[in-house]
């Protein structure tokens, strides 16, 4: 060490007279500002936030805000909220915030500076004297798609009130008390929410006072075309569906398809035998001018579908777990959530992603069982998306450089934006590995029990304790392990350990195998696929050439490794010609088939930027649709698994 540095001296030494302009020591950083103290878990003394938000401008997508806040003299700090639960990155949208004012006493300015570190805090000193302030500003909805997902149309408001509230730093959010007012763009709207209405006044709306916590927990849908249905399975467990359409024809259901989500409600009651919410309300837009929405509350959730969802029953059918999964949040994400997932407030102590494959990964999971439970889809159909997941592994060579635990931080990295190679960088594979861990831990419970014990009895005791509580309750790796334990002794530390963050190159279809089922691939499409891509917008050729493809001709995903991928294809080509035929899905099909005979290869000519490039594929394997081949010997736990509860 000491040798070392004698050597470096003497190396400085000689060099010196030549590079004497370089011997300042160079910048150095500015003190680090003091971090923002954790929240402390103790009432906002001053007094319950009033909030008046008002939407009469929705034409132009501007929302007015008016806030009085009471305080006490001295430094403060309003907080945007940042970390919005559920969606587990710090991505408020505090870009479209704009025209913050905020006054004391008579209206007098007070000066606010935004901290230069974390741009989601504005500083101020409240004045002697000064009992409370008035803060306005606008939230500033996304007019184009570029700019962020279209949360309103001229008949339909998406309104997360994490957008357009301020509050004071220092707090549990569930230790601010506040008090909401709305002003709906006239009063032939109709809205919906979770949240308790005290009085309505023509267009404007009087909520009862709430804790920030339940409030931004509690969105609010609002449109010209709505309906209410009630899906309760009984008076003690109250249960609706809010729909919002662009048009009254959108939202018009069948009574099938009304007693479809009258058994969705039935069976989670059967499958949980418990709830955590006073009243749940599905809050479910129908439309294409807004964009769709899947995101979970404790008593409501976000959700959203194209404006033909109910009108092409058949060809919704890949849609159809949406409400199953949302739902089931409010037990497993909600009220049950991982500790290092819940935070205080919403921009102090940042959310972490260690246990998202059991929060989206299991929540996955029960979607598409409670759906097939419900009817929503079909048995045969939910074995036919299961065989699609596990496909989708088999053409995804990411599991060879990530391991499952690692994509629990792909919300932070990416703010869920979309990736280049998702086969490759494998972004929110929590959701679809968690789905098929969690149908490995049902047949293995099974497997072991002999039949008598399942992942049902798992999640009524992990997720259905406490009920009707709706406080959250945290809990870790461990205390999932030690509630599998208390189903079906196991070792489940290691089988949970193994699959999550050891590198796993093989496509995990243990489940799959132990369901009585294993994968396999077939020339013809099954009929809910044949009726979905008549309108899709885009079709997967994932498992033969190894892309998906746009019917405008636009190459999407290119599957790492794939066929396509070596030949040199890559995202956003476009594809001109399959050989002698301009594109269309069906040529594109034909030649997929012909090639299976003649045995020649397939030429696609494809247009990237000004040049168009001819590439041949040998490919002879047919169109590859997967599917689940049942396996006799083994019991067909996945069909027990599918089946309605009694
Ligand atoms: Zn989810």
């Amino acid at each position: 060490m000491i040798f070392r540095r004698i050597q470096l001296a003497a190396f400085a030494l000689l060099i010196a007279p030549l590079t004497a302009f370089a011997q300042t020591p160079g910048p150095q950083p500015i003190p680090a500002a003091a971090p923002e103290a954790a929240p402390l878990d103790t009432p906002y003394v001053p007094g319950a936030l009033q909030l008046t938000v008002d939407l009469t401008d929705v034409g132009r997508r501007i929302i007015q805000v008016d806030e009085v806040i009471p305080v006490e003299p001295g430094p403060l700090t309003l907080f945007y909220p940042k970390w919005i639960p559920g969606y587990h990155t710090p991505g408020g949208p505090i870009s479209k915030l704009a025209g913050l004012v905020i006054t004391g006493k008579k209206n007098a300015p007070i000066a606010w500076l935004r901290d230069p570190i974390d741009v989601f805090a504005f500083h101020v000193t409240v004045p002697d004297g000064v009992k409370e302030l008035h803060v306005a500003f606008q939230y500033l909805q996304p007019i184009r798609a570029s700019e962020g997902r279209l949360s309103a149309s001229d008949s339909i408001i998406d309104l997360e009130w994490n957008t357009v509230v301020l509050y004071p730093a220092g707090h549990f959010a569930r230790d601010i008390q506040i008090v909401p007012t709305l002003r709906l763009p006239s009063a032939d709207w109709h809205f919906a929410s979770a949240l308790d209405v005290k009085k309505t006044d023509g267009a404007v709306v009087h909520f009862a006072q709430t804790t920030l916590n339940t409030f931004i927990d509690s969105p609010l849908f609002a449109g010209l075309h709505y309906k209410r249905l009630d899906l309760s399975p009984d008076a003690g467990d109250p249960v609706f569906l809010n729909l919002f359409g662009d048009s009254d024809a959108n939202i018009a259901l069948t009574p099938e398809q009304i007693q479809l989500h009258k058994n969705l409600a039935a069976q989670a009651q059967k499958l949980y035998a418990s709830h955590h919410y006073a009243h749940y309300d599905f809050l479910y837009l129908i439309s294409d001018k807004v964009g769709g929405v899947g995101t979970e509350h404790h008593q409501s959730s976000e959700d959203g579908s194209p404006a033909n969802y109910f009108m092409d029953w058949q060809g919704s059918v890949v849609y159809r777990d949406l409400l199953a999964h949302e739902y089931t949040h409010s037990w497993n994400g909600k009220f049950r959530r991982p500790a290092d997932l819940w935070t205080p407030d919403f921009n102090v102590v940042p959310m972490q992603g260690s246990l998202l494959w059991v929060y989206e990964g299991m929540t996955q999971y029960w979607g598409y069982v409670l759906s097939a439970r419900a009817g929503l889809r079909s048995a045969s159909d939910t074995r036919d998306f299961i065989a699609n997941v596990a496909a989708g592994f088999d053409a995804s060579p990411g599991r060879n450089w990530r391991p499952l635990i690692d994509t629990g931080a792909q919300p932070v990295i990416s703010q869920r934006a979309p990736v280049s190679w998702v086969s490759w960088q494998r972004p929110e594979d929590y959701y679809t590995e968690g789905l098929l861990i969690w149908l490995d831990a049902d047949t293995k419970i099974r497997e072991l029990s002999g039949g008598k014990k399942s992942l049902d009895d798992f999640v009524r005791g992990f997720l259905g304790k406490d009920s009707p509580s709706v406080i959250t309750e945290t809990y870790t790796f461990d205390d999932i392990v030690a509630a599998l334990n208390a189903v079906q002794p196991y070792d489940w530390a290691g089988f949970l350990h193994t699959r999550v963050y050891d590198i796993q190159p093989k496509t995990p279809v243990d489940g799959i195998t132990r369901g009585g089922y294993k994968l396999a691939y077939t020339d013809t499409a099954p009929a809910w696929r044949t009726v979905y891509e008549k309108s899709a917008p885009a079709i997967s050729f994932a498992y033969s050439l190894g892309f998906v493809i746009a019917t405008d001709g636009t190459i999407g995903n290119v599957y790492w490794d794939s066929l396509a991928f070596k030949a040199g294809i890559m995202p956003d080509m476009h594809l001109l010609a399959v050989n002698d035929r301009a594109f269309s899905m069906a040529a594109l099909r034909e030649e997929i088939l012909a090639a299976e005979k003649t045995k020649d290869p397939i030429r696609l000519t494809l247009k990237r930027d000004d040049m168009v490039h001819t590439i041949s594929i040998d490919y002879h394997d047919g169109l590859r649709y997967p599917h689940f081949e049942r396996v006799g010997t083994t019991p067909a736990r996945l069909d027990d698994i599918l089946e309605p509860k009694k």
